[in-house]
């Protein structure tokens, strides 16, 4: 990954003769704010060293209530990636046969063995940001790597400070984009801005299976499915952070339960579904995003049928990204 600062061009976008000042208050207000600034004062932070069984590994995540752990190769005396939910789907798809097999590479593999297999062709180092980094620059990072989990680290140190999320970053920007000026857009309906995607959505019926909708994750690599019942309508939203609760239950050995019994075994979740429609504004939108902590809503239209999402990711994307010339880096 190259540091922005190679790219003076986002630095110095200058606005078209015409264009709204306003469309440039959030792009320049995360580049006159750093990584350090977004960190909050305690947190807890959760490591594993590569030789760790990743059984173990993700027992340790729900535990510790975390959703994400940096990895450490001892004998490189570095870290050399993370471990999320992601890659737990990822072993459970892979590997999973049927309720009467034990997954033997869950059981049996450490980290190091699964990122030999899985990493073998793909570029496998992590991705980290410095504290001094500007917030801009993070949010650069985590889209265009197509991450959710950016480690912040000291140079000084090599400790790890946080890892910054979408969420964390607009939680900054709500509590303290209150000093800046409110945009006028802010008004706009979503339907007029188009922020999200409103094109084949990916969704999930409730009758279905959870390896249906793990095999949904991996193929469409989006981060949460609507399900929906046979008319169409949402009832429920299942996401990536949801799949941990297979661990959490150790019933990740029956994968052939239906959506609807892995939706109410949930030990806790948000009650009901976050929703939007086409006619609410950005702000109502942002308000609600923000205030629910989740990473996005379900747009739908007056019968319940789900007709887009609204992800952090697209709101960071339109909020922060286009404005300084860089084109959707989800398409
Ligand atoms: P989740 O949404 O489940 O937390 P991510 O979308 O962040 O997961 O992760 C997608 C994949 O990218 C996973 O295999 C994960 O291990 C990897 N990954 C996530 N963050 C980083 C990072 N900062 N550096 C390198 N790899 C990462
Ligand atoms: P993460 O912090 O990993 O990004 P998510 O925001 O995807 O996590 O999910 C956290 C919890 O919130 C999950 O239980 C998920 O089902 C729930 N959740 C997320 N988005 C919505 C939504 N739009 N409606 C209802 N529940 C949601
Ligand atoms: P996310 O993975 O939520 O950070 O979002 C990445 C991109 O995928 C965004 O443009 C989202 O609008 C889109 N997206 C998220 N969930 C879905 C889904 N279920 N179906 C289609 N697109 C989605």
């Amino acid at each position: 990954f190259l540091s922005l600062t190679h790219f003076p061009l986002f630095e110095q976008a200058t606005p078209p003769a015409g264009t709204d000042p306003d469309t440039f208050i959030y792009m320049n207000f995360m580049k006159t704010h750093c990584c350090y600034d977004a960190i909050p004062t305690s947190s807890k932070l959760v490591i594993f060293d590569t030789t760790l069984q990743v059984k173990k590994a993700f027992f340790a995540l729900v535990a510790n209530g975390v959703r994400a752990a940096p990895l450490w190769d001892s004998k490189l005396k570095c870290f050399v990636g993370m471990l999320t939910i992601t890659d737990f789907i990822n072993i459970l798809h892979r590997y999973y046969k049927s309720p009467l097999v034990q997954i033997y590479e869950l059981e049996e593999h450490k980290i190091e063995t699964w990122r030999e297999i899985y990493l073998q062709y793909s570029f496998n180092s992590l991705i980290s940001i410095t504290p001094d980094s500007s917030l801009f620059d993070a949010i650069y990072s985590l889209l265009k790597n197509k991450i959710h989990r950016l480690p912040v680290i000291d140079p000084a140190s090599g400790n790890v400070l946080h890892i910054l999320t979408h969420k964390r970053i607009l939680k900054f920007l709500h509590i303290f984009g209150s000093m800046i000026p409110k945009p006028r857009f802010l008004q706009k309906r979503i339907s007029e801005v188009g922020i999200g995607t409103f094109r084949e959505i990916a969704t999930v019926q409730e009758s279905a299976s959870v390896y249906d909708a793990l095999t949904i994750f991996v193929e469409r690599r989006v981060s949460a499915l609507p399900v929906v019942n046979k008319q169409g309508k949402v009832v429920a939203l299942y996401s990536r952070f949801d799949v941990i609760n297979l661990a959490a239950q150790k019933n990740y050995n029956n994968l052939n339960m239906t959506m609807r019994e892995a939706i109410t075994s949930r030990a806790c979740c948000v009650e009901g579904v976050l929703k939007c429609y086409p006619y609410e504004t950005l702000e109502t939108i942002i308000d609600r995003i923000a205030k629910a902590e989740v990473h996005r809503l379900v747009l739908v239209d007056r019968d319940d049928v789900v007709r887009g999402i609204v992800s952090l990711s697209d709101l960071l994307q339109a909020l922060v990204l286009t404005p300084a010339g860089i084109d959707a880096l989800y398409s």
